[in-house]
């Protein structure tokens, strides 16, 4: 019998007087929640991040619930009761802008299991699992012992299988059963292994974090969109720049983003990972003052690398420079397609972001003008100024366009009219000034 055996048994049951979670902590929609499907007759836990977080003094991102009642069941009780998932079908309850996710107990794979429902494995694989069971089959199928901390509304106690809240308090991210088959079943686990350490400050056990390199191939299985989805809260979580580190050692920010991976390993100069490392930074440091980070900027950063290695084959088939770019980008943005999907929201501005650095490195002329008032051209300058740091963009042009900005209407008059021999060759370029005045006639205006 292994020790999770053991411990399913035997779950250590934590009286309110030792352990800190509080109900003052605990959002009024989930207690809401807790108490009615208590006052129905059933089981009802805060599990999860919830606990995990609480019981480190953290403010938690959301709060999940576990039952033994019935998706279906959970429905009666709440009107604003929403069904989802096909995996694992879950029930949510909307209040508002929260969401609170309740979950009913689910069983272990055990062919001699007495529950009931459906599991469908593929290849090691779980594809489908609605197999419901009691709370210790429940706990022993979560992924980490500190995600497997149960927090009952009966009596306030936090109940332990899996040895959760020793691991918490010495700091350590721990599957639970066997790694291997645990990855296997999810390779998703993986990349939680490194968030939750990152997030925490915690160490992976030797155990757990071994099969990690060797396995994180099987990433390939999973779906684009779910991994888009894992992405994100790696990297828009305040931790990028540590996320970004981790996925590098333990081999899985390769199988994520091949494209940059490779082109990281061929930069000997090591820009690129200088270029990444700054931009992380920067959002995180964003994260931290509350203010708000996108997608568009922290993609467009990350694949920036696999862009510049492309653009320079392109250029040495003597391709001009727009044209090399626009190519470059079309690859990313394709080759990333097939591992993160980004979803087109994000993609078209990502492009847009890149095709402005050319036009900002030519600072000066009426075109800058015509730039500011770009719908990306915060974002692009931003870009920039990241990109003047590690050395690719000298730092006149960037010191330019910040005076440029910063400058009253007369101010920017006098800095485009400096760069004489560009103003010849947009004259000569421009429409004629009745087109470029008046809208033509067929032009609607929107
Ligand atoms: P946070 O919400 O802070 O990111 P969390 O631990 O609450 O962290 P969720 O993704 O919200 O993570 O999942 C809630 C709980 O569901 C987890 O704590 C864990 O017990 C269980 N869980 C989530 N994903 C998996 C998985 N891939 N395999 C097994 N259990 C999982
Ligand atoms: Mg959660």
């Amino acid at each position: 019998m292994t020790d999770d055996q053991n411990s399913a048994r035997n779950p250590r049951v934590i009286p309110r007087s030792e352990h800190r979670i509080s109900r003052a902590n605990i959002s009024d929609n989930a207690l809401k929640v807790l108490y009615r499907l208590h006052n129905a007759g059933y089981e009802a836990y805060l599990v999860g991040g919830g606990v995990r977080d609480l019981s480190l003094g953290r403010e938690p991102k959301d709060f999940d619930v576990a039952t033994d009642a019935r998706p279906e069941a959970v429905k009666e009780l709440f009107r604003n009761c929403r069904l989802i998932g096909r995996r694992f079908r879950l029930a949510h309850v909307h209040f508002g802008p929260e969401i609170i996710e309740v979950a009913t107990f689910r069983a272990l794979d055990d062919p001699n299991s007495e529950s009931n429902g459906d599991r469908v494995i593929e290849d090691g694989l779980i594809v489908r699992d609605n197999v419901y069971g009691t709370l210790a089959e429940d706990a022993l199928r979560r992924d980490f012992t500190i995600n497997s901390l149960y927090y009952n509304i009966a009596d306030f106690s936090v109940v332990d299988h899996a040895g959760g809240m020793e691991d918490l308090q010495a700091g350590v991210v721990r599957l639970i059963g066997d790694p291997e088959v645990r990855y296997r079943e999810d390779p998703v686990r993986m990349l939680r292994a490194i968030r939750f350490a990152v997030k925490l400050g915690f160490k992976i056990h030797p155990d757990t974090a071994r099969p990690i390199g060797p396995m994180a191939e099987l990433l390939r299985n999973i779906p684009a969109a779910r991994l888009f989805e894992e992405s994100l809260k790696l990297f828009m979580a305040g931790t990028a720049l540590e996320s970004f580190e981790a996925l590098r050692k333990y081999g899985l920010f390769g199988e994520l983003f091949p494209g940059v991976e490779q082109a990281l390993a061929r930069d000997t100069g090591g820009t690129g990972v200088r270029f990444i490392s700054l931009a992380l930074k920067n959002t995180d440091q964003r994260v931290a003052e509350g203010k708000p980070v996108t997608p568009t900027f922290l993609f467009a950063a990350l694949l920036w690398p696999a862009v510049r290695d492309a653009m320079q084959g392109y250029l040495e088939q003597d391709m001009n420079e727009m044209a090399a770019l626009q190519a470059a980008a079309q690859d990313a943005i394709h080759d990333q397609l097939q591992r993160v999907g980004i979803p087109k929201r994000f993609s078209i501005p990502i492009r847009e972001l890149w095709m402005l650095q050319p036009r900002l490195e030519r600072k000066g002329g009426r075109r800058s003008l015509r730039l500011l008032g770009h719908p990306r051209f915060r974002a692009a300058y931003d870009f920039m100024l990241l990109r003047a740091e590690v050395g690719e963009v000298d730092p006149e042009v960037a010191a330019w366009w910040r005076d440029f900005q910063a400058g009253s209407d007369e101010e920017r008059q006098t800095m485009t009219v400096d760069d004489a021999p560009r103003r010849k060759r947009r004259r000569r370029r421009r429409k004629p000034p009745a087109a470029a005045a008046s809208p033509t006639p067929s032009a609607p205006s929107e």
